[in-house]
């Protein structure tokens, strides 16, 4: 019927969470503009963009992101991104270990109080970064799987990654019934 949310036209809302500078506004301007701004802003409250994909099945997916800042002052506010999202992505940084267990922290929160039906991705960001890993890839697999959510890491610098991430998320999405 060719409305906003029939089979082939979805629109999602998503949340992108994490700790401040593990790289949540470089992804999601990686993925919207295609940019990578290495001074760029740190995020104050929250910012939303939107970008739409075609998949291979001639579905599109309109995103509206939601790039919540990862400061501890805004923490409270975090409920009112998450309630209704229908994804979360949850970013952590491979070189900072104190960042992945802020994701778990996340990861808890959503399972929580987030939509029984949202999908989770946990995102291991700056990956072109490899030198300085401290995360292993392993850690982040288990995770993941034990939480029931997709996994990938990513390189917002070198957008490696970027786009697969959006359309993994895309694929999972539920399908209203048509
Ligand atoms: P946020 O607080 O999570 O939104 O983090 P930002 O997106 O503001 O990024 C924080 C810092 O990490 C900035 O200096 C970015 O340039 C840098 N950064 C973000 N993504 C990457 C990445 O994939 N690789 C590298 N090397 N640096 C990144
Ligand atoms: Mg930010």
């Amino acid at each position: 019927n060719g409305g906003p949310n029939d089979a082939k036209n979805l629109k999602v809302k998503l949340v992108v969470l994490g700790s401040s500078g593990v790289g949540k506004s470089c992804i999601v301007l990686r993925f919207v503009r295609g940019q990578f701004d290495p001074t760029s802003k740190v995020t104050v409250g929250a910012s939303f963009l939107s970008q739409t994909i075609a998949l291979q099945d001639s579905t599109t997916v309109k995103f509206e992101i939601w790039d919540t800042a990862g400061q501890e002052r805004y923490a409270a506010l975090a409920p009112l991104y998450y309630r209704g999202a229908a994804v979360a992505i949850v970013v952590y940084d491979i070189t900072n270990p104190e960042s992945f267990a802020k994701a778990q922290y996340w990861i808890k929160e959503l399972l929580k109080h987030g939509s029984p039906e949202i999908v989770m991705a946990l995102v291991g960001n700056k990956a072109d970064l490899h030198e300085k890993r401290e995360v292993p890839v392993q850690d982040g697999i288990d995770c993941a799987e034990k939480n029931g959510m997709f996994f990938i890491e990513t390189s917002a610098k070198t957008s490696d990654n970027i786009n697969q991430l959006f359309e993994e998320i895309a694929k999972r999405l539920p399908r209203p019934d048509s």
